[in-house]
């Protein structure tokens, strides 16, 4: 298996292309952060895995474009695509006080990273006649009122994406599903509400639907690994939460 990891370089990818490549595949991890890419690429080769990094800002579609065909010149080909990197920002900020640019900022990696990363992937993929394409949402494309309006709104947007494109492709074989996890102590969150891991894991875990388990980024790359695997060969267009019955209830009532 040949899979491409965008956000590779950190907390749900990171964790997801160190399980992938456990299980065999062969991964290229595509982001901004160069050198956590490149440490993440040497540290896991040392260990006999197959791994390699691609600068990629997948707000570029001439990026997204040469991420697709380096890993299909070095590997020959393209069996899943991860189009997980993603931002959030403006918490706890009103409508009235976001400006456009704050709101496009985060539409432009959560809505046009994954269009380009989902475009370029099925540009290699409906010639091979199969593939699996995965997006990360979030409990926010399920649940309301947990984060800020552009990162609710690019989750909807997610999950749109991956309906519409399982209709179109799977007449090509290509399977698309998202992934919807519930908050997890990453980078991307710890930075955007202020709080450090370890508090923000408690405040977690106190709101929690499950009781006696947090909830990590290797929970959502075991997902991952299903959905991106022919053990899931059935399955498409959906959206599965990975948030201990999180989006089911009204967790206050827990
Ligand atoms: P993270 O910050 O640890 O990882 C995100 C990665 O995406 C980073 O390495 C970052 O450099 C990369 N990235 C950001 N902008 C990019 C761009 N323009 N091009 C390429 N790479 C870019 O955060 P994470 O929590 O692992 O986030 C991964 C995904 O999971 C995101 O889509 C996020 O919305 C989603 N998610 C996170 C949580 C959570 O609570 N952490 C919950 C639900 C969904």
């Amino acid at each position: 298996m040949v899979a491409i990891i965008t956000g590779g370089a950190s907390g749900i990818g990171e964790s997801t292309a160190r399980l992938f490549v456990r299980y065999g595949a062969k991964v290229v991890i595509a982001d901004i952060q160069d050198d956590l890419g490149h440490s993440i690429c040497k540290d896991v080769s040392s260990t006999g895995g197959t791994i390699s990094y691609v600068h990629c800002d997948v707000t570029k579609e001439i990026d997204v474009e040469n991420l697709v065909n380096t890993t299909i010149e070095k590997y020959g080909k393209l069996d899943i695509m991860y189009n997980n990197a993603g931002i959030v920002d403006n918490f706890g900020r009103s409508i009235l006080d976001v400006k456009y640019e704050d709101f496009k900022r985060v539409i432009d990696v959560n809505v046009f990273g994954a269009f380009f990363g989902a475009k370029h992937a099925a540009r290699v993929m409906i010639p091979a006649k199969k593939g699996s394409i995965l997006f990360t949402a979030s409990v926010a494309s399920l649940v309301a009122g947990e984060t800020p309006n552009a990162y609710t709104t690019s989750k909807h947007a997610v999950v749109g994406l991956t309906k519409n494109l399982c209709v179109e492709l799977g007449r090509y074989g290509i399977r698309v599903n998202s992934i919807s996890p519930n908050a997890i102590a990453t980078p991307m969150l710890t930075n955007a509400v202020g709080i450090e891991p370890s508090k923000l894991e408690a405040a977690i875990s106190e709101l929690a639907v499950l009781k006696g388990k947090v909830l990590n980024a290797e929970d959502v790359a075991e997902a991952a690994v299903y959905l991106g695997s022919d053990e899931s060969k059935y399955i498409s267009g959906i959206n599965i939460p990975v948030d201990g019955g999180f989006s089911t209830t009204n967790p206050s009532l827990s």
